[in-house]
């Protein structure tokens, strides 16, 4: 019997274990941590060997194939060790590729791919498709492999699981945008980080696409200099196009070679802000792609709801709109936010810094935000670049705090919005619970 050895028993490891259970291999699960019991008990009724808080080299090193889950670090000994021995790692991406026929889509990016991918699936789902949805939101691809086979399979990827991939070939492959995120885990190199998001493509043919953001420059340079063996489509906000998706006067269109061209008013888009304009384009040529209806695809753009924390509207307090956009944890994913505000702005930003550079929103938050809420245990960085920037800073050290001081400071037809641009771990469990908690206090109010 052939021997998988899974690293790391979270979503994606338990997924790729259940996978290879089910396709007749001997699967033994290695976490160095300690394994979540829902995912034990998994492990147990499928009679899959695991353990946890250890990596038994001579267990490991019997692998024919290593599935290494995205969270291990590259450095990690026991990888020196399965390298020595020439057997093959792979990520839980890969894996569940080699086990079905089904056409991928697969959606990576630095902002907007759980909004994007969400949104194509949507589409997809009202055209009546057999289509699923995950890869690194909800349920791991290898997962919903192993579970039923469908015929599309829309994945979000995040770099991490791109860079153990060999043959890895999405038949639409999309990239919304590469802005700085992450680079403490690429060696602070912007370079590796972006190249990482390109490996998306490079096992296309002919017969696949490459759908990718003409308005982010750096996608733009990394495809001039790579290169892609797949049909290039472009997509734009700013630029109109031959051969692609953009926006002219009112109207989003499409127009592919050979296709006739699709338009629908801006107006219908459910989603609010350029950035969904932009989410929208790529959403509606990935449609356009697989020749859905044009009427069913209005029909999807124009009835999707926007995903929980993304810059989800909350309720009207006093005239005040309170928007939830906790899962903003970058500066460019704030700098949208704002950018789509149409009135004053109580700002909640903070938490854990990733080594923000705020010059980006500096003319905005001037325009629009009246007061900052700092929420975070260290606040120095927010409190020193905007002081004097915009009329009032305060700061809290918790939601309530956050939330309450924004009630007694706005005023009649403003907006308070949380939108961080930072992790969440120092006050919260994770952007989730901070949403969450921001949720429930503006609820109490
Ligand atoms: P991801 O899954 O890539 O983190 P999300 O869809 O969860 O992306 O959105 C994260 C944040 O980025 C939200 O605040 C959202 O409003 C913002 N956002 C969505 N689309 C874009 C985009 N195209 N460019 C920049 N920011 C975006």
């Amino acid at each position: 019997m052939k021997r998988l050895v899974v690293l790391g028993a979270g979503e994606s490891g338990v997924g790729a274990a259940l996978l290879g259970k089910k396709e007749g291999y001997d699967v033994f699960v290695s976490d160095m941590g300690i394994i979540a019991p829902n995912f034990k008990q998994e492990l147990e009724l499928a009679g899959i060997v695991y353990e946890e808080k250890n990596h038994s080299i001579d267990e490991i090193l019997k692998a024919e194939i290593v599935v290494k889950s995205p969270g291990i670090p590259k450095k990690a000994a026991i990888l020196k060790e399965i390298a020595s021995k020439n057997i093959p790692v792979i990520s839980e991406i890969e894996w569940a590729s080699r086990f079905t026929k089904a056409k991928i889509i697969a959606l990576t990016g630095s902002n907007g791919k759980t909004t994007t991918t969400s949104l194509i699936f949507h589409i997809l789902e009202n055209e009546g498709l057999n289509v699923a949805l995950g890869g690194n939101i909800g349920i791991s691809f290898a997962r919903l492999v192993a579970q039923n086979n469908h015929d599309y399979y829309v994945l979000e990827i995040s770099s991490f699981q791109l860079d153990d991939i060999q043959t890895f070939k999405p038949f639409i492959a999309i990239i919304l945008n590469i802005t700085i995120d992450h680079l403490d885990q690429y060696e602070n190199k912007f370079d590796l980080y972006a190249r990482s998001k390109f490996k998306i493509t490079q096992n296309q043919d002919n017969e696949d696409f490459l759908v990718y953001n003409l308005d982010n420059e750096p996608i733009v340079d990394l495809l001039q200099e790579i290169g892609t063996k797949a049909n290039a489509i472009a997509y734009s906000t700013e630029k109109t196009l031959e051969n692609g998706a953009f926006i002219s006067g009112e109207k989003l269109k499409v127009k592919l070679e050979k296709e006739p061209e699709f338009q629908m008013p801006l107006s219908s888009l459910s989603l609010l802000g350029k950035h969904n304009q932009s989410n929208s384009l790529a959403a509606a040529t990935v449609a356009n792609i697989l020749k859905l209806k044009d009427k069913k695809l209005i029909e999807a753009l124009s009835d999707f709801k926007a995903v929980e924390h993304r810059l989800e509207k909350v309720c009207m307090v006093a005239g005040v709109q309170y928007i939830n956009d906790s899962k903003a944890t970058n500066v460019n994913a704030v700098y949208y936010a704002l950018e789509c505000m149409d009135k004053e702005v109580i700002w909640i930003a903070g938490g854990t810094d990733k080594g923000n550079d705020y010059t980006e929103i500096e003319e905005l938050v001037k325009k629009k935000v009246k007061a900052l809420i700092c929420l975070g245990v260290d606040n120095q960085k927010l409190l020193s670049t905007f002081s004097g920037m915009v009329e009032e800073i305060t700061e809290a050290k918790s939601m309530k705090e956050a939330v309450e001081k924004a009630y007694k400071m706005a005023k009649k037809d403003q907006i308070v919005l949380l939108s961080p641009a930072c992790a969440s771990f120092d006050l919260f469990k994770n952007y989730m619970d901070r949403g969450v908690q921001f949720k429930q206090e503006v609820k109490k109010l």
